[in-house]
């Protein structure tokens, strides 16, 4: 980051208490609330993700949103979209295509250098990718299958999916699925700046799928093959860029956090010269404490001029930005936040997974999973839960039910007892239960609302549920 006094149109950096490590940091996780198997579990036993076409036996790399699943991502994305986009008015959004000239991809490197280094097990023909296996003390690699040390020379491997545009497959007809979604808001820009009436600095935001043939995916929906990407390109004065560097690394550690990611399970770790990618000059990652280690949430880079410059050559467009103010032309530099709304996704089921003792309705003290999710990520905001299915209380409990609809995501759930509902619920993280009762009904008119963390009960009368929720809801 510079030290030089902020120009007059970079702003400053907001506070945010950041934790930021050194690029040999250790990835060690050590001891976490939960593992990657109870979470699978939980998402699959729960409909919120599971195996892409299970009933033949998977796809690896491939995963499914169930009901739940859907409502998670969709509030992940519609916070980043809030964050970025509604609340500001120097970005702007597009949605381009996933098919894209191919000659965009050799504009930006792709075709050349995008790829990992395959190596292949002569003992057992398992492929990995060399940089994430183990090494022994004389540094050879070693097969996590079989344990071999017997292993071809690495191989660059192209990531991107190939497929054809119309009926012949000829390398005319050759298109690649995007590896990421960043190159259509480089191709795009000066349109978009134009219509937009924009003026640098600003952004183009966009969150959809990309491709990636990941030569080992794993680690759940950490690293698979389609995944959604949210990635805004920031485009400012060359000279500009370190200042509007840190300030997105201090925005986007501060979007984390609001969402409730606990401060220890998250840093920044800057990237060393030799991991750069080839149009960086300074990139960090905001890595998470997952289960299984430290890993990648999310880039934040400073690509330079490396992508207008290059589709400038490219596609014979002059991509130069007019600098009305100052009186002068420059391209534009770009700082560049990339996440993963899977990864994302994945991070704020570990970090809300809890297992906590609860005293039950009859005073038993049980086990209870608890998803401590931040209000605008859980799925469900409100259960609706009439104390049985008796008939007197059933009209009632499905004109709460209909009251809160317009306002809310809520579930209606009247099977079983009522203690096993508020689990079930605890285990999606809603955040608050309303219990229709007979007192209800045949006296006050009034629910009880039980809040999901502290697990107090209020009872509050059904003309101020509304309100009442309203309020709360906006903490979290
Ligand atoms: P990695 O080093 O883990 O392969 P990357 O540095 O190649 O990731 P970027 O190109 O910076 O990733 O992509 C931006 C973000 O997109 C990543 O931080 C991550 O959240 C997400 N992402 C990238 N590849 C995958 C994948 N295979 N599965 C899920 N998310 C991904």
């Amino acid at each position: 980051m510079s030290d030089t006094l902020p120009a007059p149109d970079v702003p400053a950096i907001p506070e945010a208490d950041i934790v930021r490590v050194d690029p040999e940091a250790n990835t060690d996780a050590g001891p976490h609330d939960v593992s990657m198997e109870t979470m699978v579990e939980l998402c699959k036993r729960r409909g919120i993700i599971f195996q892409s076409s299970e009933i033949y036996g998977g796809l690896r790399g491939a995963w499914d949103y169930g009901p739940l699943g859907v409502a998670l991502k969709e509030n992940v994305k519609a916070a980043w979209k809030r964050s970025m986009i509604q609340l500001r008015d120097d970005i702007v959004p597009i949605d381009a295509s996933i098919l894209m000239h191919p000659r965009v991809w050799e504009a930006s490197g792709h075709v050349d250098v995008f790829t990992d280094p395959l190596v292949e097990c002569r003992n057992c023909n398992q492929r990995f990718r060399a940089d994430h296996l183990e090494t022994d003390d004389d540094g050879s690699l070693i097969c996590p299958n079989c344990g071999s040390h017997d292993f071809s020379a690495p191989r660059a491997f192209n990531l991107m999916f190939r497929t054809f545009v119309g009926p012949t497959e000829d390398t005319a007809s050759q298109v690649w699925l995007r590896p990421e979604t960043a190159q259509a808001m480089f191709v795009d820009f000066a349109l978009v700046q134009l219509t937009s009436r924009q003026k640098v600095p600003f952004g183009i935001a966009q969150v959809g799928r990309s491709f990636r043939n990941e030569i080992t995916p794993r680690n759940f929906i950490f690293r698979v093959r389609e995944f959604e990407q949210m990635e805004m390109e920031f485009f400012v004065r060359p000279g500009t860029d370190d200042q509007w560097h840190g300030y997105w690394i201090a925005q986007r550690w501060n979007w984390y956090r609001d969402l409730g990611i606990r401060r220890e399970n998250l840093r920044i770790r800057d990237h060393a010269k030799d991991e750069l990618s080839h149009y960086s000059k300074g990139t960090v990652d905001v890595e998470y404490r997952f289960p299984f280690a430290w890993s990648e949430l999310e880039g934040i880079a400073n690509r330079t001029d490396f992508d207008l410059s290059r589709h400038s050559e490219f596609s014979g467009r002059d991509l130069s930005y007019f600098d009305a103010e100052r009186d002068e032309r420059y391209l534009p530099y770009v700082v560049e936040p990339a996440a993963g709304v899977d990864r994302a996704t994945l991070a704020f089921l570990c970090d809300a997974y809890r297992e906590e003792e609860a005293v039950s309705a009859k005073g038993k003290t049980e086990r209870r999973v608890v998803l401590k999710l931040s209000h605008p990520l859980a799925p469900v905001k409100v259960a609706v839960l009439p104390l049985s299915r008796n008939e007197k209380l059933v009209p009632t409990a499905r004109e709460v039910s209909a009251m809160l609809k317009p306002h809310w995501v809520s579930q209606y759930d009247d099977a079983g007892s009522i203690g096993k509902r508020y689990r079930r619920q605890d285990e999606v993280g809603t955040p608050f239960c309303v219990t229709v009762d007979f007192e209800t009904v045949e006296a006050d008119r009034a629910v009880t609302v039980r809040d999901r963390d502290t697990m107090q009960q209020e009872r509050v009368g059904i003309d101020r549920l509304v309100s009442y929720l309203d309020d709360r809801l906006q903490l979290g």
